[in-house]
């Protein structure tokens, strides 16, 4: 019962067979299969730690069979029939395993865990890697960049974080991922400063809910910036609204102590998450970034065009910097500077590139 919800239902059938009934699962079969199998990851792990019966030591080999019945109408009897067949392949597999009745349910969980083994392996091989986005201001001056992970996958070629940051958090893989992250940008930040084109450069770093609740978040933020010789009044750390929702009081108590050797914090994708106004004026915040879904409408869209000059009007009355994200055109541009929006991100001013490319076009 530790390793489910409330909300799901965990029994004895008999003898040493137990039924665990998941509810709520996403509607995609794939993502109620990769759900279902991180459960049942969950639950052999627990299962197989050892007993301790008065003074000898046991273990438990448990195998689990998984089956789907969403919108099926097979009988109760069938459900536990497929469990139990998927079950004893399980066992057949060697036990302590997991496999599920449909063949293609277990090809999407086994190429779950095949990318959740490449992401370990990359991080130990250092596969990932930084690319840079410009931001400006509105003369088009560059005032700093964002750093955006890649993984350069050696048969796939260079991944977008899409396709892996959601697996690295959903497994705590991005805890060791963010930290190289972290001391990548924290590198590159330390050389920039040694440049009289980019020595006033800020670096902006991604972090993860995850990373953000990790007892250890403050010091190895501190220690990447003492490692590196970085200036810490350089570097900005992103995150989301849904992130600082949880344990508010917390969030504020880690930013503030960053905020205090000088780090700057932005709220990213700003507008896309339910913000409550009336805690968003207590968090020290120095910058709001506008989603990029408000600005690719912007000029078509009034709705689009309300919110961001909305957020605009907010961040100017809570003090606040703002950015706007994705702006792709000439006209996005001129809309956002009439509406007071001073800084700007997009393919308009350069795409993410590596450090030595950016400097390239600089030049250029
Ligand atoms: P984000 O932080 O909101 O980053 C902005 C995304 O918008 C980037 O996608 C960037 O390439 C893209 N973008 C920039 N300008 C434009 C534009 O003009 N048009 C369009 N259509 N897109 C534009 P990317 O690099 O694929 O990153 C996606 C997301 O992955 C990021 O969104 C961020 O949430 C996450 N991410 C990236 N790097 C890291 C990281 O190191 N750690 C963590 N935790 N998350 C990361
Ligand atoms: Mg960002
Ligand atoms: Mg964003």
């Amino acid at each position: 019962t530790a390793s489910v919800r409330a909300s799901d239902t965990v029994a004895r059938l008999g003898g040493d067979e137990f039924v665990l009934v998941l509810q709520g699962l996403q509607p995609g079969p794939a993502e109620a299969a990769v759900e279902a199998e991180l459960v049942a990851q969950k639950v052999l792990q627990e299962l197989s730690r050892p007993y301790t019966l008065e003074d000898a030591v046991l273990y438990s080999t448990p195998s689990i069979g998984i089956t789907l019945f969403r919108n099926q109408d097979q009988s109760v009897h069938e459900l536990l029939k497929r469990a139990d067949l998927a079950m004893y392949q399980a066992k057949a597999q060697g036990r302590n395993t997991l496999c599920f009745f449909d063949p293609a349910m277990q090809a999407a969980a086994s190429a779950r865990s095949a990318l959740e083994g490449d992401i370990r392996l990359g991080i130990e091989r250092n596969e990932f890697l930084l690319h840079y986005q410009p931001v400006v201001n509105a003369a088009g001056h560059r005032m700093g960049v964002e750093a955006l992970v890649r993984w350069n996958h050696p048969q796939r070629g260079m991944v977008s974080p899409s396709e892996f940051i959601p697996l690295a958090e959903q497994t705590g893989l991005i805890l060791p991922l963010g930290q190289q992250v972290l001391r990548m940008a924290c590198t590159q930040l330390a050389q920039w400063s040694q440049q009289p084109d980019t020595c006033d450069w800020t670096v902006a770093v991604n972090v993860s809910a995850q990373e953000f609740r990790h007892p250890d978040f403050v010091k190895r933020v501190l220690d990447a910036l003492r490692e590196s010789g970085a200036n810490a009044h350089q570097l900005k750390i992103e995150l989301t609204e849904s992130l600082l929702l949880q344990d508010v009081e917390d969030g504020i108590a880690r930013m503030r102590a960053l905020r205090e050797r000088g780090v700057g914090f932005s709220l990213d994708d700003f507008g896309t998450g339910y913000s409550s106004l009336s805690y968003l004026k207590r968090l020290p915040l120095d910058q709001l970034k506008i989603d990029q879904s408000f600005v690719r409408d912007v000029l078509t869209d009034p709705n689009d065009a309300a919110i961001a000059c909305t957020i605009v009007t907010l961040a100017q009355s809570l003090g606040l910097d703002v950015v706007a994200e994705g702006v792709e055109t000439e006209g996005q541009r001129e809309f956002l500077l009439r509406n007071g929006c001073h800084q700007f991100q997009g393919y308009l001013f350069g795409r993410p590139v590596p450090a030595d490319q950016l400097l390239t076009l600089l030049k250029s």
